[in-house]
C-alpha cells in the first residue's frame, strides 16, 4: 500500500468519502485519489514523491502556476501582521479597486469566502432588487450547493448521479427554472410563461462543470435581451472563467455586460475567497446601506486579500492571457491531432486558458445533452492511463482542464506523447 492509498484509508474513517469535496475521492473514475504534498509551477508531487504535470490547478485559480514566489512572499509578508482582524483593510480596497478597474461591468462589489456564497448572495440581492422570486438556471451548470441551485447541477453532482440532493425541500427549490445550456428558445418560452415573475438569469459563460462547454456566440447576447425585455437582471457567474479565459473574464471575451458578476477561488490567488458585484445600484442595497443582509466574519482576509491582489496584479501584466491562450491551443489542438491519427473519435473544445476532452463521435459539444453522449467508460481508461504516465486532469469526465503559465512546451508534449501511447493501445 502507497502512501496515498494509506491516508485514503485513514481519511475515509474519519471524512465521509475520504474527502472534504466529493469530486476529488476520484468516484467519477475509479481508484484512490491521490493525496498532495506540495505543488510547485506546473506540478504537483502526491504523498509518495511522484510528480504529475497538474491541469487542475486547485480547480482554476492556479493560472500563474503553483506557488508563484511573489505571491508566497506576499502572503508571508502578511501572515506576520496577523491574519484576521474582522474590521476594514487597507488591502480589501486595493483589491476592490483593482477588479473594477479590470471589470468594468463591476462598480461595487463584496468579498465572501467561497463561489457559492458569491452566487448564493448575488442572487439574494437580485431577487431584493427586483422584488421578484424566480431565478433561471441552466442544466448542467453548477453554483455552488445552495438549496435552490442544486437542481440539474454539474460536476460533482453529475459525476456521482445525484442531479438534486436529498436534503434540499421541494418547496425550496419551487422558484428555479431549468432552461437549457446554448437554446435561446428555451429561455424565452420560460420568460413568457412568468412574464413578471423572474428576478435573474444565472449562467456560466463557458460551463465547466460539464466539462468545458462554451456559450454560442449568440447565446449571453440573446440573455441580455431576453432579461432587459422582462425586467430581470442577468447574473454571470464567473467564478472559474474570471481572469481565466480573458483579464476581464467571459464578459469581456463575449463583449456582455451583466448586472451582477459571481467570482470565486481565482480572485483569492488559491485562498478561500469569492465576490459578487455588479452596478453600483444595485449592490447599494446591501447592508449596512440598504435593506438586504449579508455579512461574513473572515469576509475580506487580509491574507486572501494579499494572495488575490497579488495574482491579479501578476495577470495584468502584458502577454500574459496571449501566451495562456496559445499553450492551451496548444494542447488541444496536439490531442486532437494525435486522436486523428490513431482514428479515436475525440471533441476537444477550448476558451482561454480552459479545455475540455470529450470521447464521442460527434461533430461538437455544445449542449447537455451532447456532454451526455460522450463515452465516460473510454474517458476512465484514459484518465488512468495519463495518471500512470505522470500527468493529472480533473477525476471526472464533467470537469473542465486548466492551464497555467508554468506549462511549457516540454510539459504539453510530454502531455500529447502519453495521450498518443493511450490512443495506440485502442487500435
Ligand atoms: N460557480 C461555479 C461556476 C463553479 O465552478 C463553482 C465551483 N467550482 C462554484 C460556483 C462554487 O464555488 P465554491 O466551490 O468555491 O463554493
Amino acid at each position: 500500500m502507497n502512501k496515498s492509498q494509506s491516508l485514503y484509508e485513514q481519511a475515509r474513517l474519519v471524512m465521509p468519502g475520504g474527502v472534504n469535496s466529493p469530486v476529488r475521492a476520484f468516484n467519477g473514475v475509479g481508484g484512490t485519489p491521490l493525496f498532495i504534498e506540495k505543488a510547485d509551477g506546473a506540478y504537483i508531487y502526491d504523498a509518495d514523491g511522484k510528480a504529475y504535470i497538474d491541469y487542475v490547478g486547485s480547480w482554476g485559480p492556479m493560472i500563474l502556476g503553483h506557488n508563484n514566489p511573489d505571491i508566497a512572499d506576499a502572503v508571508c509578508k502578511a501572515v506576520h501582521k496577523g491574519l484576521s482582524y474582522g474590521a476594514p483593510t487597507g488591502i480589501e480596497v486595493e483589491l476592490a479597486n483593482l477588479v473594477t478597474s479590470i471589470m468594468p461591468s463591476i462598480e461595487m462589489l463584496r468579498m465572501v469566502n467561497s463561489g457559492t456564497e458569491a452566487t448564493m448572495s448575488a442572487i439574494r440581492v437580485a431577487r431584493g432588487f427586483t422584488q421578484r422570486d424566480k431565478i433561471i438556471k441552466f442544466e448542467g451548470c453548477y453554483h455552488g450547493h445552495a438549496d435552490y441551485l442544486l437542481v440539474k447541477a454539474g460536476s460533482g453532482a453529475l459525476t456521482l448521479g445525484h442531479p438534486t440532493s436529498p436534503g434540499v425541500p421541494t418547496d425550496f427549490v419551487k422558484h428555479t427554472l431549468v432552461c437549457n445550456y446554448n437554446d435561446l428558445e428555451s429561455v424565452r418560452k420560460t420568460f413568457e410563461q412568468y412574464p413578471n415573475e423572474i428576478a435573474a438569469i444565472i449562467v456560466e459563460p463557458v460551463a465547466g462543470n460539464m466539462n468545458c462547454v462554451p456559450a454560442k456566440p449568440d447565446f449571453l447576447q440573446g440573455l441580455r435581451d431576453l432579461c432587459d425585455q422582462y425586467g430581470a437582471l442577468l447574473i454571470i457567474d464567473e467564478v472559474m472563467t474570471g481572469f481565466r479565459v480573458a483579464l476581464g473574464g467571459a464578459q469581456e471575451y463575449y463583449n456582455i455586460t451583466p448586472d451582477l458578476t459571481c467570482l470565486g477561488k481565482v480572485i483569492g490567488g488559491g485562498m478561500p475567497v469569492g465576490a459578487f458585484g455588479g452596478r453600483a445600484e444595485i449592490m447599494a442595497q446591501l447592508a449596512p446601506i440598504g435593506p438586504i443582509y449579508q455579512a461574513g466574519t473572515l469576509s475580506g482576509n487580509p491574507i486572501a486579500m494579499t494572495a488575490g491582489y497579488t495574482a491579479l496584479n501578476l495577470l495584468t501584466q502584458v502577454g500574459v492571457y496571449p501566451q495562456l491562450d496559445s499553450l492551451t491551443a496548444k494542447l488541444a489542438n496536439g490531442l486532437l491531432a494525435a486522436a486523428n491519427q490513431f482514428n479515436v473519435p475525440l471533441v476537444v473544445n477550448h476558451v482561454g486558458g480552459m479545455f475540455g476532452l470529450f470521447f464521442t463521435t460527434q461533430k461538437d459539444v455544445t449542449t447537455y445533452a451532447d456532454v451526455m453522449k460522450s463515452d465516460v467508460e473510454l474517458f476512465k481508461k484514459f484518465y488512468h492511463h495519463m495518471l500512470s504516465e505522470g500527468i493529472y486532469f480533473a477525476p471526472s469526465a464533467f470537469e473542465a482542464g486548466f492551464m497555467s503559465l508554468a506549462h511549457g512546451d516540454d510539459e504539453i508534449n510530454q502531455t500529447i506523447d502519453a495521450a498518443k501511447r493511450f490512443f495506440k493501445t485502442l487500435k
